[in-house]
């Protein structure tokens, strides 16, 4: 199925520097604001298309050797249906001494595309 122009596209967000939908009105990443007025019907996130959790996993993970500092890499991947690269980022690097912990917590949210006229334009 063909989607209309516009659908799915990205785009950078001003403000993060993060790959993001053209269509989102408040940057998931930062939080930042990305487009206000009639133009989109949005005033600063009071009407947002409504957003579902589509997936949610929370984790931790600790330095396993006592005494001796670890490094860490944290990688995600999206793989389509058939198994495919569609993306892989490295989220995450640092550094654990004994006793530290990072927690981490992976969320895929998901809403309808908004109406074509409501895309901000292409530059
Ligand atoms: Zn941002």
């Amino acid at each position: 199925m063909a989607l209309p122009r516009g659908v799915g596209e990205t785009r950078q967000c001003p403000h993060c520097k993060a790959t993001i939908l053209a269509s989102a009105v408040v940057c998931p990443g930062c939080n930042g604001h990305l487009r206000f007025g009639p133009a989109t019907g949005a005033v600063a996130g009071v009407l947002q298309p409504a957003t579902v959790t589509a997936f949610k996993i929370e984790g931790s993970f600790d330095n396993p050797v006592a005494g001796a500092p670890r490094e860490y890499t944290v990688v995600v991947t999206i793989r389509n249906q058939r198994g495919e690269l569609v993306d892989k980022k490295i989220i995450g690097v640092g550094l654990l001494d004994a006793g530290d912990q990072r927690s981490i917590t992976l969320t895929v949210d998901m809403a309808a595309p908004p109406p074509r006229n409501k895309l901000p334009p292409r530059r």
